[in-house]
């Protein structure tokens, strides 16, 4: 496990990027071997998103030979919604790169059959070769995807009731009325993320403070579900240094790259 803490979030969003960037180049991805990528939404990969683009406009890099699956998605909101997440991948991201459409995946909250759906998307994912890249972010509540406080940690792919903190955080998005979060979502599982070949989880701002404490510094927990990283092989923990506000020195001189700008 290793905690990469920048300055802030501009810069922590940078080096994420800048990290998605160099694994895909040196992947050299192709039409006869696609690179995989496990990709989240949310107001924390937004800089990062950002940042690729210029990377993708500037030249230094194309996602044609990429293939993407999107963490999780509301169910029973119109994809044409401004805060379903095809709407803030498309808004966000997809639209401005060189994706093929057809291999950006992203769950369906109003197919017919949910479970079906789900099932369908883990064999998706299985058909793809497995993720190369996962990258995710985390709930105050220390929730990965919409895996919420108490959810297994062996879960796959599959419909989930949001805890109402949740609800709460993402009233934001739906002008604080309560009543139009919904309530429901399709997310990847605790699992399908842990069977990704590397994990990178971006955390930033004093609220997530505690949630990456409980994340590094405590046992795997399911009510702490990002706490489950700590038994994968390749995880990076991105932060900036409001996020590290509950941890204790000790831990920062064990686990830290400082990567300040202009140092390395
Ligand atoms: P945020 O959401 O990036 O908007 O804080 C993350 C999450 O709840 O998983």
């Amino acid at each position: 496990m290793r905690l990469v803490i920048l300055e802030d979030y501009d810069l922590a969003s940078e080096w994420a990027a800048k990290y998605i960037r160099n694994r895909i180049i040196q992947f050299k991805p192709s039409a006869e071997r696609y690179f995989t990528l496990g990709l989240p939404t949310g107001s924390t990969p937004y800089g990062c998103y950002k940042k690729l683009i210029e990377y993708h406009k500037c030249g230094d890099i194309s996602f044609k030979y990429v293939k993407t699956f999107n963490m999780d998605e509301y169910v029973g909101l119109p994809c044409q919604h401004p805060e379903s997440y095809h709407s803030y991948m498309w808004n966000n991201f997809f639209k401005h790169i060189d994706i093929d459409p057809a291999n950006a995946h992203i769950l369906d909250g109003n197919a017919e059959d949910l479970e079906a759906e789900c099932q369908a998307f883990e064999q998706k994912i299985s058909e793809a070769g497995g993720i190369d890249l996962f990258v995710g972010g985390i709930g105050p509540d220390g929730h990965i995807a919409f895996n919420e406080p108490g959810s297994s940690l062996v879960s796959r792919t599959r419909v989930k009731t949001l805890a109402k903190d949740t609800i709460v955080a993402n009233a934001r998005f739906f002008g604080n009325d309560l009543s139009k979060v919904p309530t429901m979502a399709l997310t990847v599982g605790v699992g399908t993320v842990m069977d990704a070949r590397e994990v990178m989880i971006l955390i930033t701002g004093a609220h997530k403070a505690f949630a990456l404490y409980k994340a590094i510094e405590e046992g795997v927990n399911h009510m702490w579900t990002v706490s489950a990283f700590q038994q994968h092989p390749r995880t990076i923990f991105v932060c900036d240094e409001d996020a590290t506000l509950e941890l204790r020195v000790k831990t920062i001189y064990l686990l830290t790259i400082l990567w300040y700008s202009g140092r390395r």
